[in-house]
């Protein structure tokens, strides 16, 4: 991010205008801009009821029998498949769940020739329940579940409501298309994230605090004119970007007029 434009960079003054300017300035960037790439973390589902996974009262942070990251690893998932789909249907079934404002104004804005893609590392489908088109889940998502065996495809329900372990008509296991500990992220989700972060001129970072790879990783190839970040909690990024506003999501994005 060598190339921010200084002159909006100046006039922000980072961390010295009250939250109101800085929504006013968020606004204004977003009118500015024509090639928007949205980059979200847990903190964009939250606010929909789901669980923070690495929040002091989320998920990774209860008791179960084996702990959460052990579950939802490969090995696990192999080894002890019965325990996984208990865990997996127990904590991770987002289908009662909503998209709230943020997903909304975000498909609005795909919609209006604005946003070009949402890049996420959630997995509930909720972009894509707001209507959004252009999503790149990397770390996968529950809405898409293949047989291990054939390749068939199941969607959620499916696999919710099922008892036990899932079975394909084959009678292969079905798996989640979830990336889990000890898997890779999908290549080609992850070329389309850093070639929809390169061509954007306005990169909105929100709802993550940027600890987890490959999160930090792809902002390195933002080339465009600002950056913004919107964040409960102050990011190692902070200091890159044009305008951090440390408030809830919805608050922000509620104020986004299309
Ligand atoms: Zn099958």
């Amino acid at each position: 991010m060598s190339n921010i434009n200084l002159t909006n960079a100046s006039t922000v003054q980072k961390n010295e205008k009250s939250i109101e300017n800085k929504i006013q300035l968020f606004k204004q960037l977003v009118d500015e801009s024509s090639s928007i790439v949205f980059f979200g973390g847990a903190g964009v589902s939250t606010e929909s009821g789901i669980p923070d996974f690495r929040s002091k009262d989320g998920l990774y942070n209860q008791q179960y029998k084996y702990p959460p990251e052990e579950i939802l690893s490969h090995t696990f998932f192999l080894n002890n498949t019965d325990e996984f789909y208990k865990f997996y249907k127990a904590k991770m079934n987002s289908l009662k769940y909503e998209p709230n404002i943020t997903h909304i104004k975000l498909a609005e804005l795909e919609n209006r020739g604005k946003l070009s893609a949402v890049i996420t590392q959630n997995i509930d489908g909720l972009h894509q329940k707001a209507g959004s088109k252009v999503v790149y889940e990397l770390h996968g998502s529950v809405l898409r579940n293949y047989c291990m065996n054939c390749n068939k495809f199941y969607d959620a329900e499916y696999v919710f409501s099922s008892n036990g372990i899932p079975k394909c008509t084959c009678g292969g296991i079905i798996k989640p298309d979830v990336v889990l500990y000890e898997e890779g992220l999908n290549q080609d989700t992850l070329i389309n994230s850093v070639k929809a972060i390169e061509n954007a001129d306005l990169l909105i970072v929100a709802g993550t605090s940027l600890t987890v790879q490959p999160a930090s990783g792809l902002i390195n190839y933002f080339r465009g004119r600002n950056l913004v970040l919107i964040n409960r909690d102050a990011t190692l990024y902070d200091y890159k970007a044009s305008l951090v506003i440390n408030e809830s999501l919805g608050k922000v994005f509620g104020e986004i007029l299309i």
